[in-house]
């Protein structure tokens, strides 16, 4: 038996997580469970998976979810605040940490999980944009494993050989071709672009996702920050890497080898794959997921990305070449963009236009090797910066 935390328990990938381990009652016992401030559906998570803890990053919702499993015999402690996340990932009793908490608030919650030596489940790709080299060096030190969630590089895990964290050309491996189904505005006019609503950016052809993931994926800043990722993951750098876009989202990526060789993972888009995946490795677990009918799929198309029709694109892949703080700028800039889009204070062309200023008003630095601090205090400026270029709100 194998204990789990799942944080972000109640968003898009803490529902599909718990849907696989309460498949397997027999291989895995849910230990803890933390969510921002839905105290409904943490209650209702928590009196079927039943932990040893709930967490509320929200104080002021704790009271609530207290009020919900008064009844209960043995209700869950039920634990507040952003510290109680990075105390619940270092339990002893936990051996797996499923990080599936969105944006900059997920980094110290995974990082405590990473420093603890936990099997780690990484979803918040964010954590990796923000701080790769702490997140993996601390994975490093503690002999934490770390699994990527994220389906293409979860698709790229699989389709790499053994020893690919000792250098991709040891292993004869050439690059990395990354997928991105181009979201739901591959195909529409660049002139209707500035008008599109926050619904219609959140509904993906293919996956059903947390709204701000959505928005990523419609600007492609999704793409650019999971290259940055990738990078980290397999120790390579973006000219390794191609995006390619793939609209129906089932092959989740590939690698390409010295000798012509090009392996691909497939499946139906449902995180659910990935996630049973990480869970089990090196074992295999049924996930729930529906079998790949390659004939209801009937082709598979591939096109090089538009840049001018995705500039989030471009300036992901430029930060990440210059390397030191930009990552943590653009990650910044990016999460206060897309927050102002979903509420209503500018328009979707207007968020590659803030991330564009932000990064060209504060300058990159270096990070030092212990540079944590410095990573925080980058963050937070450029919060700040991006919060200030934003348009007064309506009142
Ligand atoms: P979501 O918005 O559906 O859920 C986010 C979870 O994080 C919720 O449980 C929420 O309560 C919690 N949370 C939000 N803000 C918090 C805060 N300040 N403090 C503590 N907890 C907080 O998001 P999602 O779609 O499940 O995505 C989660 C992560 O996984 C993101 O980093 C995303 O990029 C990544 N990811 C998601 C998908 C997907 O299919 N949804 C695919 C690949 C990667
Ligand atoms: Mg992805």
């Amino acid at each position: 038996m194998k204990g789990i935390c799942v944080l972000g328990a109640t968003g898009s990938i803490g529902i599909s997580t718990l849907d696989v381990v309460g498949r397997h009652p027999d291989r895995y016992r849910v230990v803890a469970l933390t969510a921002h401030r839905d105290a409904d559906r943490l209650a209702e998570q928590c009196r079927r998976h039943r932990p040893a803890l709930a967490v509320l990053a929200d104080a002021a919702a704790a009271p609530r979810l207290r009020a919900l499993l008064a009844d209960m015999d043995q209700p869950p402690e039920i634990l507040a605040g952003p510290a109680a996340l990075a105390q619940v990932a270092a339990l002893p009793e936990v051996d797996i940490v499923m990080a599936a908490i969105v944006g900059a608030a997920g980094l110290l919650p995974t990082l405590a999980a990473a420093r603890a030596g936990k099997r780690l489940l990484l979803a918040n790709k964010e954590a990796l944009v923000i701080a790769g080299e702490i997140l993996m060096s601390a994975a490093a030190a503690s002999g934490a494993l770390l699994l990527p969630i994220d389906s293409e590089h979860n698709a790229i895990f699989q389709c790499m050989p053994p020893g690919y964290e000792r250098g991709l050309e040891r292993v004869g491996v050439e690059r990395i071709l990354l997928t991105a189904s181009g979201g739901p505005f591959r195909d529409r006019p660049l002139a209707d672009l500035a008008q599109v609503t926050p619904d219609q950016a959140c509904a993906h052809p293919n996956w059903s996702m947390g709204r701000k993931i959505s928005v990523d994926s419609a600007t492609m800043m999704n793409k650019g920050l999971e290259l940055i990722e990738a990078c980290w993951l397999f120790g390579t750098r973006p000219e390794r890497i191609q995006i390619v876009i793939h609209p129906q989202s089932v092959i989740h990526s590939l690698v390409q080898y010295v000798d012509g060789s090009v392996l691909a993972q497939l499946g139906n888009p449902d995180m659910r794959t990935p996630i049973a995946h990480a869970l089990a490795w090196p074992e295999r677990l049924s996930s729930g997921v529906s079998p790949l009918d390659l004939f209801a799929v009937g082709r598979l198309d591939f096109s090089p990305p538009g840049y001018d029709r995705f500039p989030c694109l471009s300036l992901a892949i430029q930060a990440a070449a210059a390397g030191g703080t930009a990552p943590t700028i653009l990650n910044a800039a990016n999460e206060v963009a897309v927050a102002a889009f979903l509420g209503g204070r500018i328009g979707f062309t207007a968020i590659a236009d803030l991330v564009a200023e932000t990064l060209a008003r504060l300058p990159a630095g270096p990070v030092p090797p212990e540079g944590m601090d410095t990573l925080l205090a980058t963050d937070r400026e450029a919060r700040a910066l991006a919060e200030q270029l934003l348009p007064a709100p309506v009142p």
